[in-house]
């Protein structure tokens, strides 16, 4: 696939480098040490390899990012949340912040001292972002905030949290805040996900912030947001491509090697085509994947229809190939260390967070109909 015309050589030689490097690499997992340690240790090691530039650069790439996330999400969940929630937190400050912020955040990011993180659910508010409601009152010359978030990936280990927020009513009363993690006032309480990683609630008490963490103007947040999650969702897609891809060969690999009724697997014609359509739904997802990042790259900013087709099918082939694979595993695929039972668990949170797949649905019918 890399030698589409989707990419260039020096994209196709990075990818094949990188799959080599982060194959070759022990990632720490969080199924048998603590999520956060993992998540550090990955982060780390993403930041020495020079890889998270990629998360926080600016100008930013999506094909970049597409082929990065593909390749950590094949190998590691771990390592891909790890590298993902740089680009999330970060692209924010890339796109609204002052040069002060930018100086003071992006570096620290790039390099894998600074961890960051991107708070906006609230219990009452996630697919409709119109109905956050925590607030952050005028207090003197800064801001002062009270409520929850929660569902946040990153809560306990990120040293910086882009935090969205209510100013005023309505779309244009939600405003950006860069919110270092030792923050008096805010404390934190683990949630767990179906694979584990850091995930938690973030609970607010009289915070305070100055109006120099403001990230944008007051009451630019909701665009902030928007721009944000519709450069990550086509890299959603990637991931979820990644792990379907890594489903598939581990499926290929046990289906020529397991034998039962006089033959292999691999021979037995329902298993052929169960494989064929688990490739086909790959390529698909693959190719609606690629012409959304090669279409921002270019320099078309606004691709909901073709980042959302590919976030929707992307993810949700992937669900379907990766049950396939474990079906075919038969129980042993069923059972924990297996990598088919990782992949069951990894890939589920991808058809929920970033945009639904009915979101995704909206988005993509809206888009036509305009
Ligand atoms: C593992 C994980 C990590 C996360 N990390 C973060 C993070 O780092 N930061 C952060 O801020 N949030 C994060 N989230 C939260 C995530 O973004 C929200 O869960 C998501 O936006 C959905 O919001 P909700 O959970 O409130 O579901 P709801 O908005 O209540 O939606 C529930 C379901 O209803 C359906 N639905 C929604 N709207 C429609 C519609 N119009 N028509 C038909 N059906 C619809 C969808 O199936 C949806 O899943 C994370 C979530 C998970 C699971």
């Amino acid at each position: 696939m890399l030698d589409l015309p989707f990419f260039n050589d020096e994209q196709r030689s990075y990818a094949r480098e990188l799959d080599v490097n982060v194959g070759n690499h022990l990632w720490p997992d969080p199924e048998t040490i603590d999520d956060g340690q993992a998540l550090l240790t990955a982060l780390k090691t993403l930041g020495k390899a020079d890889v998270l530039k990629h998360a926080v650069s600016d100008p930013w790439s999506l094909r970049a990012n597409v082929l990065i996330r593909e390749v950590l999400a094949y190998h590691s969940g771990i390592a891909d949340l790890a590298y993902i929630m740089q680009a999330l937190g970060g692209v924010p400050i890339t796109i609204a912040g002052t040069d002060d912020q930018k100086q003071s955040i992006l570096p620290g990011a790039a390099s894998g001292d600074f961890c960051l993180a991107f708070a906006i659910t609230e219990p009452g508010a996630g697919s409709d972002l119109t109905r956050l409601s925590m607030p952050a009152e005028k207090d003197g010359e800064g801001y002062v905030l009270n409520g929850v978030k929660h569902l946040v990936s990153n809560v306990g280990v990120a040293t910086h949290y882009t935090l969205f927020a209510r100013t005023g009513d309505g779309n244009r009363g939600l405003t950006a805040f860069i919110l270092p993690a030792d923050s008096e006032g805010l404390s934190f309480e683990k949630q767990t996900p179906t694979a584990p990683h850091p995930l938690g609630r973030m609970v607010f008490e009289d915070v305070k912030l100055p109006s120099s963490a403001r990230l944008g103007e007051e009451g630019g947040g909701m665009k902030i947001a928007l721009a944000t999650l519709g450069r990550m969702r086509t890299t959603v897609a990637a991931a979820a491509n990644g792990m379907a891809r890594r489903a598939l060969d581990e499926a290929l690999l046990h289906c020529k090697s397991r034998e039962l009724f006089g033959s292999t697997l691999a021979e037995q014609p329902i298993a052929q085509g169960i494989l064929a359509e688990m490739r086909a739904r790959l390529d698909a997802s693959r190719l609606l994947t690629y012409r959304a990042a090669w279409l921002f790259d270019k320099g078309d900013e606004k691709i909901p229809l073709e980042a959302g087709v590919a976030k929707w099918q992307s993810t949700e082939n992937a669900q379907w190939i990766i049950d396939k694979a474990l079906q075919l595993a038969g129980g042993k695929g069923t059972l924990r260390g297996s990598i088919f039972e990782r992949l069951y668990r990894e890939i589920r949170p991808l058809r929920i967070y970033e945009g639904a797949s009915e979101i995704q649905q909206l988005v993509v019918a809206r888009a036509m109909l305009e």
